[in-house]
Formats: C-alpha cells, sequence, structure tokens
C-alpha cells in the first residue's frame, strides 16, 4: 500500500526555487491535494489589468479582488486557474501579471480575502483526501500555521533566474538572463519587506537549498522528512 500524506505540508520561499514542481510532485506520490496559492494572487491581477485599475491602488485592488470569481483546481496533475470562468492558467504566468503581481499581493484586503478562501480550499481538501501540499509565500506563517511540515525552499539568484528563463522559453515567452534576473530580485525584494504578511521562514520550517540538488533528490528528501513526522498514513511501503 502506498504511502498517504496526513495533514498539511506547507511549502514557501521565492521563486525559481523549485517549489511548484517539488510541491506538485510531493502531492502526487503521497496521494495528497495540491493548492497553489501564487495563482490565485495572479489571478487577482489579471482581473485588476482586465478592469483598468490601478494595480498600486488599494482601493480599486480590493473591489476588484471581491467581484472577482478565482477558481483554482487541486489536482496535482492538473492544477487549473479559472477566473470568472475562463482558463486564465498561461496568461496569469506572462510578464504582465507577474510584474504586477506583487503590488496587488501587498494589499492587506487581499490578501485577508484570499486567506480565508485558502483555509477553505485546505478545509475541503483534507476532509475529502486526507492531505495536501500548499505552496506559496506565507503558507507556514499565516495560511496554516499549524501545518505538520513546512518547508521553505531557497535557491541562489542566479540558479533560479535560469531556471525562471528555461520555464519561459518552454511556455514560449521570450526574455533573457540579465531581465529575468532582475525581475526575480525585484518580486523577492517586494514580497519579503511588504508590511502584511511578507514572505519569511517560519520559526519551524526546514530550510532546503535546491541550488544544486536535482528535484527527485529534494522530492526524495521531503518524503523522508515527511515519514520522520509521522505524517504519512498506509505504511508498509517505502513512500
Ligand atoms: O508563486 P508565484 O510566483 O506564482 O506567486 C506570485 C506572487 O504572488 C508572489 O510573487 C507574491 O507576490 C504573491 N504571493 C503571495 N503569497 C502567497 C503566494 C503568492 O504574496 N502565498
Amino acid at each position: 500500500m502506498a504511502a498517504e500524506l496526513r495533514g498539511v505540508v506547507a511549502m514557501d520561499g521565492p521563486g525559481g526555487t523549485g517549489k511548484t514542481t517539488v510541491a506538485r510532485r510531493l502531492a502526487n506520490r503521497l496521494g495528497a491535494g495540491y493548492l497553489d496559492t501564487g495563482a490565485m494572487y495572479r489571478a487577482i491581477t489579471l482581473a485588476a489589468l482586465r478592469a483598468g485599475a490601478d494595480v498600486a491602488a488599494a482601493d480599486a485592488v480590493t473591489t476588484v479582488a471581491k467581484a472577482a470569481d478565482v477558481e483554482v483546481g487541486t489536482d496535482p496533475d492538473a492544477p487549473v486557474a479559472l477566473l470568472d470562468g475562463d482558463d486564465v492558467g498561461a496568461e496569469i504566468r506572462g510578464d504582465v501579471v507577474t510584474s504586477a503581481v506583487s503590488a496587488v499581493a501587498a494589499v492587506p484586503a487581499v490578501r485577508e480575502l484570499l486567506v480565508g478562501q485558502q483555509r477553505d480550499i485546505i478545509d475541503r481538501v483534507l476532509a475529502e483526501v486526507g492531505g495536501i501540499v500548499v505552496e506559496g509565500r506565507d503558507i507556514g506563517t499565516v495560511v496554516a500555521p499549524d501545518a505538520r511540515l513546512k518547508i521553505f525552499l531557497t535557491a541562489s539568484a542566479e540558479v533560479r533566474a535560469a531556471r525562471r528563463l528555461a520555464q519561459d522559453s518552454a511556455a514560449g515567452r521570450e526574455s533573457n538572463h540579465g531581465d529575468v534576473l532582475r525581475s526575480v530580485d525585484r518580486r523577492d525584494r517586494l514580497d519579503s519587506t511588504r508590511a502584511a504578511d511578507p514572505m519569511r521562514p517560519a520559526a519551524d520550517a526546514v530550510e532546503f537549498d535546491t541550488t544544486d540538488v536535482g528535484v527527485d533528490d529534494v522530492v526524495a528528501s521531503l518524503c523522508e522528512l515527511a515519514e520522520q513526522r509521522g505524517i504519512l498514513a498506509g505504511r508498509g511501503a517505502t513512500p
């Protein structure tokens, strides 16, 4: 019988650390659900841009966020993102949204709204499936402070930029190393210095540097950690 996750794994860290790939593979391997909270901030950002709102204007962005219908899938093999019923999975990862998302995510009322929705999704998946891997910036500190395992992934800025570049090229988006490095640096600075729920490792998070470690090895180490924490059910088989 395969090992199955029980409870929440919080996966935080800056972009380009392999968070999404690692979180989805971990969830898949442990028969768990998956939640990409970044996709929710990105979808609200797209809604604000579509409405012609100034993303630096907290009131305007909050009005858009309250009216928007954002739905994200929790299947790690098909994490869809819908805005008012439209599949926006590709559009929310383009440059325009990526440059604006940190401003939207810094608005306290937007965070309050999305954190509430994220907790509801987590509760539903826990009731239905038993376990969930949640990725973001504030999962271990704010969204799920009682998570049974908290991971904070890091990697050198150079490696993170190189990974972003590879993702952009795979998705058919044109970019160059210098621009991507500046954009990665800028977003980290904005996300970690904002007043509301800044990105930071929880006091009880395990920090994991992925600079020189491949995805398979990171996932294998996290499975071991999950086993040591006693949060895997259906034991009797190696995860
Ligand atoms: O993870 P991803 O790069 O898609 O996140 C996009 C942005 O959404 C981040 O740069 C950050 O500004 C915001 N975010 C956040 N809190 C989260 C997840 C994402 O502020 N839990």
